[in-house]
């Protein structure tokens, strides 16, 4: 294992009625400012629930409604502007990843003197943010534990993944009923963008990382199991307890202790499809992530076998190990299309005409991957087996 520290400030509030704690989080009187998308909130009921909890802490309450999912600069700024403006002193995110990520982009921007944009570009360094509270409706990308944020530049083409710990959210409360009236293709998505991060996690090159490991394998295996029922019984608590837990454990720094942090290079590449197409991010995922896999087992099949064996329970005996690995790989794609996931870039009409774009925004930062760093071609390569 490498030296690590584990440090994560937020505390979760998982549960049932869990939205009482509002209450006692906020003190009294504060000005906050609640940010929400298109208005799921206001049709199930918890955008309610939320305004009656901060009439209790009477709370000066301001509104930011509208943020798109893969959100947008644009919507940052305003937020900015708006913390800026009325002196705000708290942001409570309501709503999936898009909100709450579009919410840490305006709490560090809220304190800073430039355009929020060098924050996220990390032109400049965040030196600190407003503090941030969530209410998670949808169990997907773990934004309610971390300190990551991803923003879309639509002037430039760029969705930026950034993070800072001075964005960690102070609580976040979790209510799976909350969750309740996810649609089903949301809900599929957010099972592929867990399932994706604790994939991400696996492929790490440390020695001696077994528990990690083992963590990694049982919430694959229990997402495996839950993904199916819960796509039947979308109002199950049951069901949706179990992913909504799964989700956030998958990104909250949990699964990189005593890792090098795991590879990372599909979110990259998916990041940059979605900065030019605009897709959801658990759908691009779902195309890439097998690609993925059949790329790098074709130079190591070793990890990718590992998986097949221990989390898709593919039969090792008498086979080479790169089969077992293209078995384990075939796998994972049969099983997200069964939810009804897209399995290639047909599914939005993403053709080869943006490949160069799309390479060259993959690697907007330098260095794509660690359990195998690819190189331009390579990303090409896993785009074409895409189509
Ligand atoms: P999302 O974009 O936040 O939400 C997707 C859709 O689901 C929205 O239309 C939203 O509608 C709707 N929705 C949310 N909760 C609902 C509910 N309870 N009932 C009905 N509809 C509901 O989805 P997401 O997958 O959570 O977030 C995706 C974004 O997070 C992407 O930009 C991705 O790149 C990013 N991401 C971030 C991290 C991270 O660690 N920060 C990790 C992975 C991905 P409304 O707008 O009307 O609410
Ligand atoms: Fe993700």
């Amino acid at each position: 294992m490498n030296n690590f520290l584990q440090y994560n400030p937020t505390k979760l509030y998982f549960g049932r009625g869990q939205i009482e704690q509002i209450s006692n989080e906020l003190k009294k009187g504060l000005k906050v400012l609640i940010i929400y998308g298109g208005g799921s909130i206001k049709r199930n009921g918890v955008y309610n629930d939320v305004m009656d909890k901060l009439k209790e802490v009477d709370a000066e309450i301001h509104e930011l409604s509208g943020v798109e999912p893969n959100p947008r600069l644009k919507t940052v700024r305003k937020g900015v502007k708006l913390c800026k403006q009325e002196g705000i002193d708290f942001l409570l995110a309501v709503g999936g990843g898009s909100v709450i990520d579009c919410t840490k982009a305006i709490a560090a921007g809220a304190v800073y003197d430039g355009d929020v944009w060098d924050l996220i570009t990390q032109k400049a360094p965040i030196e600190r943010a407003l503090p941030i509270g969530t209410v998670l409706t949808l169990a997907a990308t773990g934004s309610e534990m971390n300190d990551v944020s991803v923003i879309t530049n639509w002037e430039t083409n760029d969705k930026l993944g950034w993070g800072s710990p001075h964005v960690y959210p102070t609580f976040s409360i979790l209510n799976p009923e909350y969750t309740f009236t996810v649609p089903e293709d949301q809900t599929v998505y957010g099972i592929v963008d867990s399932m994706s991060h604790a994939l991400e996690h696996y492929f790490h090159r440390t020695f001696n990382t077994p528990m990690i490991d083992g963590f990694i394998e049982s919430l694959l295996r229990t997402a495996i199991e839950t993904g199916p029922k819960l796509m039947k019984n979308l109002q199950s608590f049951e069901y949706r307890e179990t992913m909504m837990y799964l989700s956030t454990t998958a990104f909250n720094g949990t699964l990189m202790n005593g890792t090098d942090g795991g590879d990372w290079a599909t979110h990259r590449i998916e990041h940059a499809v979605s900065a030019i197409y605009d897709i959801p991010h658990g759908g691009g995922l779902a195309i890439l992530f097998p690609n993925w896999l059949e790329h790098v087992l074709e130079e190591d099949p070793s990890r990718v076998k590992q998986l097949a064996v221990n989390v898709f329970g593919v039969d090792p005996a008498g086979k080479e190990d790169k089969q077992v690995a293209l078995e384990g790989a075939a796998a994972l794609r049969k099983f997200w299309t069964s939810l009804g996931a897209p399995s290639t870039f047909k599914d939005y009409d993403i053709t080869d005409q943006d490949f160069d774009s799309i390479v060259e925004k993959t690697f907007i930062k330098p260095g794509v991957g660690t359990y195998k760093e690819l190189n331009s071609e390579n990303v090409k390569e896993i785009l074409k087996s895409s189509l």
